[in-house]
């Protein structure tokens, strides 16, 4: 049985990476500040045998006897990790340093997430893991953008120096089960609106792109990212079929039935205008292709946020 320490354990893709690794059987150290997390994510896992919640920011060390480390922690959505800026640069950056150190002492592997936001307002489409990005040091978005480029070079450089077992994936949009329904995040936001058919806030004049992935695809991804022997990556998950905003949002209305209408509000400074994954490095290394359609992950999550709601009292 491996001992498994999973870092943002109890956000939305901490929540399915746990569940995954639990049931084949590994002892999970789940670790959350829960300043983003939702403990109602680890409902099914809290009293199982072999799972234990530590609830500890890693800005502070940490001492366990692991196996594996998966670090997912960061707030993500940009509402949140805008709001709490200084934190979100400190989770970053003493945070990876934390967990690399504890890697090294343990000498095990550990995966870091690292963002489609290393790529900022990119110039370059698809993005390839080659591209440097285009990324404002000093915007609302730096702190994650920045904090994650920082920690990417922090990995490399235990790498160099240690020989530190590190894999680096670049996370792309990400939806499902579990997500934060109030953080802002445009699958959760139409998504929501349309059910209560309320207006669908489409920021700018939605021709900026998305391309977005079901979670159990991602997971798929992420684990077989851990189990490959000598790729450190960087290595892009994702999907990459492109979608604008504007098209999303007709989408959802199309898929809930809803009467609501379509608003345009301001377009959130240093919003990227286009973001697609390309793939090729990920099938390559990993076997890795995304099998979720996009009709299939929104009906999913749209049933996910109706019994939600419903339960709440909350649907109309
Ligand atoms: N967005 C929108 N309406 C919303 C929330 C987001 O139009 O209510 C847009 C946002 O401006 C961005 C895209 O949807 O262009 C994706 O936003 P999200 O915050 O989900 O993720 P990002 O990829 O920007 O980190």
């Amino acid at each position: 049985m491996k001992k498994i320490l999973i870092t943002g354990a109890s956000g939305f893709i901490g929540s399915h990476l746990e569940k995954k690794l639990h049931n084949e059987d590994n002892f999970i150290y789940a670790v959350d500040n829960n300043y983003t997390g939702n403990k109602a994510n680890l409902e099914d896992l809290i009293d199982k045998k072999n799972f234990q919640f530590i609830e500890h920011d890693i800005i502070n060390p940490i001492d366990l006897e692991v196996d594996e480390i998966y670090n997912l922690a960061c707030a993500a959505s940009p509402v949140h990790y805008q709001a709490k800026p200084i934190e979100t640069s400190k989770t970053c950056v003493f945070g990876i340093l934390n967990m690399l150190e504890l890697a090294k002492k343990n000498n095990c592997k550990i995966l870091h997430s690292s963002t489609s936001e290393v790529y900022g307002d990119p110039q370059v489409h698809p993005q390839k893991e080659n591209y440097f990005g285009n990324v404002n040091p000093i915007g609302i978005r730096s702190c994650y953008d920045e904090g994650k480029r920082m920690a990417e070079s922090l990995m490399f450089d235990h790498f160099r120096l240690y020989g530190t077992k590190i894999k680096v994936v670049r996370i792309f949009n990400t939806y499902g089960p579990n997500m934060l329904e109030n953080d802002g995040r445009v699958v959760s936001n139409f998504i929501v609106q349309a059910l209560q058919n309320k207006d669908i806030t489409v920021f700018g004049d939605g021709k900026q792109t998305r391309s977005f992935c079901f979670v159990s695809d991602l997971i798929v991804g992420i684990c077989k990212m851990m189990q490959t022997e000598n790729f450190q990556g960087p290595c892009n998950l994702g999907n990459n079929q492109e979608h604008s905003i504007l098209e999303f949002a007709q989408k959802i209305i199309e898929l809930t039935n809803s009467k609501s209408k379509i608003i345009h509000l301001d377009l959130p400074q240093d919003d990227p205008k286009f973001r697609k994954p390309d793939l090729a490095l990920a099938e390559e290394k990993l076997g890795y292709k995304p099998k979720v359609s996009f009709e299939e992950g929104l009906l999913t999550t749209i049933q996910y946020f109706k019994q939600k709601l419903m339960k709440e009292g909350r649907m109309p």
